[in-house]
């Protein structure tokens, strides 16, 4: 696929996990081609390093390899767990999977949970746990939507991967909700791993894109996955309804800056692989966004006035469909604040 291909997949895989906003069958069809056997799109991201990062399908996943162990950093959508795992494992080579991380609890990230939540430890925050059991049914759902989409491709990904969704669209009845809740649920601030001879630590920075965002950092790789802190070229989706806050967000990724330096490697919840300048223009989105709100409030506009504008910095953004929403999230929490 043509990196334009790619982008997007992944924006119509993560539209349909984040707000149940499906694209259509022809979409799907071009997106879902892949390559040969394989589904997910995995470029190593950090050079010899045993890192790589799996597109397209959901959230995009990292993968962690070193000193005959594993660890994958979430799990896509539902339905695509079990070639998930498989495609994981070939990458590990002859190392185990131990560890997965999840970075929140949305569908796109937990969707194949079911997959390994049976025997590795699987860990996210305690309030990932919650609400993905919360979500379950929803998240559940969405595979049937996959297969749909799949099995009326144009051309299609291989069999191997149409019959994986299948058996898991077929066994649902018996995924039970806790089967998307994280396993290990932490609470820390900071907590320390280690995946064979690499340390890392998962940091939640407070409330952001949600109330359980975890972020993934690897100082010996200097690599950091965001989880969906950042949305890179995309509108974001600001969860509110799980604690999301503009003004926390910001926070989040200012603190993932302060750990960059200028060769740091971003894999961003969503969108391409970027470095600090993707996390700075995170950080502009909203700045942006807030000023362009608060002046047409200032001049008078309604809620609804202003989620019907177009401003400048949408030009060339993917998941257009988010950003009016944006607009009125926006406008509420300039409201709230007085
Ligand atoms: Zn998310």
């Amino acid at each position: 696929m043509t990196d334009l291909s790619r982008r997007e997949f992944t924006k119509a895989a993560a539209i349909a996990g984040l707000g149940g906003l499906a694209a259509g069958p022809v979409a799907w069809a071009r997106r879902l081609q892949g390559a040969d056997d394989g589904l997910f799109d995995w470029r190593p991201v950090a050079g010899r390093s045993g890192a790589l990062a799996g597109f397209n399908g959901g959230g995009n996943a990292l993968l962690l390899v070193s000193g005959g162990q594993a660890l994958l950093v979430d799990t896509k959508n539902s339905g695509l767990g079990p070639t998930l795992r498989r495609e994981a494992e070939a990458a590990a080579g002859g190392s185990t999977l131990t560890t997965v991380v999840n970075t929140h609890h949305h569908g796109d990230h937990v969707g194949g949970n079911p997959s390994f939540t049976f025997d590795l430890e699987v860990i996210g925050h305690a309030q990932c746990a919650v609400r993905a059991e919360e979500n379950a049914e929803q998240t559940l759902s969405g595979a049937t939507r996959i297969l749909d989409f799949i099995s009326r491709a144009e051309e299609p990904p291989s069999q191997r991967v149409i019959d994986e969704v299948q058996a898991y669209v077929d066994g649902a009845g018996e995924i039970g909700a806790e089967a998307f809740a994280p396993t290990r649920r932490i609470e820390d601030d900071v907590t320390e791993l280690t995946v064979g001879e690499i340390e890392l630590t998962l940091h939640h920075p407070g409330n952001g894109h949600t109330d359980n965002d975890l972020f993934v950092h690897v100082p010996a790789l200097n690599l950091i996955h965001t989880g969906d802190l950042v949305f890179h070229n995309l509108h974001c989706f600001i969860d509110v309804g799980a604690g999301a806050t503009t003004r926390g967000w910001e926070r989040s990724v200012q603190a993932m800056i302060d750990l960059c330096d200028a060769d740091t490697i971003v894999v961003p919840g969503h969108g391409e692989l970027t470095d600090v300048d993707g996390l700075r223009a995170q950080i502009e989105y909203f700045q942006q966004m807030r000023e362009f709100v608060d002046e047409q409030r200032d001049e008078g506009s309604s809620k609804a006035d202003i989620e019907a504008m177009t401003p400048d910095m949408f030009e060339g953004r993917g998941f257009e469909r988010m950003g009016p929403a944006n607009l009125g999230k926006m406008y509420d929490e300039l409201e709230a604040e007085g």
